[in-house]
């Protein structure tokens, strides 16, 4: 393993129990994404050249890592993993890059947390597979060329506007993933189910699926938790009142919303009368930090409708206002 490099199997078999899937066919939803990556990555096979450098955004549990290893799959690549905040030196990355074998993926995960010295090295890698880099300090220090073989930088971030527009323009395929429908989510749950020798029923799998916040990660810990309850507290079978259950005991509501969704839009609606309010402010408020609400909690309530971002900030959605069964304020006088 090289230094900033990640171990991929602590990511792929470890943690996961093998559900992640490996193949384009088996990455369920998603299907401007995947219909066009199978386009491209056809494309680059059939020239045997690398695939141009692709990157995928979107909220946490998504699939964004799961499709960088597919996409290297697919090609038929190697894949390095490392991360923004990983990778410290300039020496790092460069060590990952002379690494490669042609057309092999590097998958770099937060890569808008980059540290400048690290980004300024991957622009001519990105753009001639040309690595210069300084060698020593002081008067003995001079640059060097190196030239890398031909390789595709797979880059992933929660948001693409965190990217600085020099790197973000090196990509050449953009990928945005959107939340998953219930449709969508209990085949990954029911696919799941099954490689984890889990008996589900299929209103068992729609009720964690409906309750998964339109992400694979939640939906299958969720699964998990739901088995542990139907072990225990039922005949191990997940029905529909056994998934019910366990995942009101879980405080799981039955639109998904955990415990840190219901505490901020209660703050929202409460102590500041529906908004708008600051990111800042509502960081204060909940004890949460700005970007966790950015990144982690905020993008689905936007997305079901129970919160929406303006210029002077969050302000609480009706839906939200009718789902805690409280009232808006009437509005201020002029
Ligand atoms: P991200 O990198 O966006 O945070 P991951 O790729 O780690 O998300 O996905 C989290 C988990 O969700 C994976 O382990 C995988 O099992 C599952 N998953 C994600 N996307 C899909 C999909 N499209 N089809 C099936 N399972 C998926």
């Amino acid at each position: 393993l090289l230094s900033g490099e990640i171990l991929v199997d602590d990511v792929d078999t470890d943690v996961d129990g093998g559900i992640r899937p490996r193949r384009l066919a088996d990455y369920v939803g998603q299907p401007v994404v995947r219909e066009q990556m199978e386009v491209f990555i056809h494309a680059a096979r059939a020239r045997g050249e690398a695939l141009d450098h692709t990157l995928i955004f979107g909220p946490p549990g998504l699939g964004k890592t799961t499709l960088a290893h597919i996409i290297a799959n697919e090609l038929g690549a190697s894949l390095r993993q490392t991360s923004g905040p990983v990778l410290e030196k300039a020496g790092d990355l460069a060590a990952l890059l002379t690494n490669l074998e042609p057309n092999d993926v590097l998958f770099v995960d937060e890569i808008h947390r980059l540290s400048p010295v690290v980004e300024e090295i991957l622009y001519p890698a990105m753009e001639d597979f040309q690595l210069d880099i300084m060698i020593g300090e002081g008067p003995a220090a001079r640059s060097i060329k190196l030239e890398l073989p031909p390789f595709t930088l797979v880059g992933a971030t929660t948001r693409a506007g965190l990217l600085t527009s020099p790197l973000r323009d090196r990509f050449g395929i953009v990928q945005r993933l959107e939340f998953y429908n219930t449709t969508d989510l209990t085949r990954i749950v029911t696919r799941a189910a099954g490689i984890l020798g889990v008996i589900i029923e299929s209103e068992g799998a729609e009720e964690i699926a409906r309750r998964g916040r339109g992400t694979p990660r939640v939906a299958n810990r969720l699964l998990r938790r739901v088995r542990d309850y139907a072990q225990v507290k039922a005949d191990g079978v997940i029905t529909s009142a056994v998934a019910a259950r366990a995942l009101d005991m879980l405080n799981v509501d039955r639109f998904g919303l955990d415990h840190m969704d219901r505490r901020l839009l209660l703050a929202v609606m409460e102590r500041f009368d529906g908004g708008p309010v600051g990111v800042d402010s509502l960081a204060a408020a909940i004890g949460d930090e700005r970007g966790t609400i950015e990144d982690v909690i905020e993008p689905y309530l936007i997305q079901q409708g129970f919160l929406t971002r303006t210029a002077r900030g969050r302000v609480a959605g009706r839906r939200a206002w009718s789902h805690f069964g409280l009232t808006a304020p009437a509005a201020p006088l002029p």
